[in-house]
């Protein structure tokens, strides 16, 4: 099975993905980690990390191409999972085209669906062991810390990332509420979109998909 997942910031795509890997063997391919994975002391390299130090999106041709690449390699063809592509509908229209260039087909693009407020608490509440990297919030009473602050096995205080305050929170999800209507709604006319209320535990989100594909194959 062959999978697109579409989620909002802090709505848990990673962990969903990795327990989709973990249980189904579906290979989760990530734009951002494809990037991230090109050489740095390449061309196509050097060019990545300059755009991304200036908080730009790189351009969509080099995620393209980085993306066709990786789904030309053979450990994909049990299924694969997309994860944060394609978030745009030029995106899309590469996928698409994609697909069909090299035989392959998107199953279903599933959708996680989580309120502002509470992907708010889960960002800004977020907090991490900077010795074992086990994470806790302390906002949404889920995983919260025994003792204030202390990583539960370590005893060490615990720390905030960089990246989790408000305004990153805000844009990301300014962003994601500018494009992705438009996205959503192009596989949910292809009768391919899988809704899922994603405010609850990461356990929770994966029962419903697992139900829902259930119903999908006894259709
Ligand atoms: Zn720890």
């Amino acid at each position: 099975m062959n999978l697109i997942l579409i989620a909002a910031p802090a709505a848990g795509k990673g962990t969903l993905a990795s327990m989709l890997n973990e249980k189904y063997g579906l290979i989760c391919i990530s734009a951002g980690e494809l990037l991230r994975g090109v050489d740095p002391t390449t061309e196509l390299g050097k060019k990545i990390r300059e755009i991304q130090s200036r908080r730009e999106l790189v351009d969509d041709s080099i995620t393209n191409e980085l993306m066709k690449q990786r789904l030309m390699q053979d450990d994909i063809k049990n299924g694969f999972i997309l994860d944060g592509y394609p978030r745009r509908m030029a995106q899309v229209e590469a996928v698409t085209e994609m697909m069909k260039e090299l035989n392959l087909k998107i199953d279903k693009a599933i959708l996680m669906n989580i309120d502002y407020e509470t992907g708010l608490k889960r960002t800004i509440g977020r907090r991490i062991c900077p010795n074992c990297k086990k994470t806790y919030n302390v906002l949404t009473g889920v995983n919260t810390p025994k003792v204030e602050n202390m990583c539960d096995d370590c005893n060490v205080e615990l720390t905030l990332r960089n990246d989790d305050n408000e305004e990153t929170y805000k844009a990301g999800y300014a962003t994601f509420m500018q494009n992705c209507p438009a996205v959503i709604e192009y596989y949910k006319n292809r009768n391919m979109l899988i809704e899922l209320d994603a405010t609850g535990s990461a356990d929770d989100t994966m029962r419903q998909l697992e139900n829902i594909l259930k119903e999908v194959k006894n259709d």
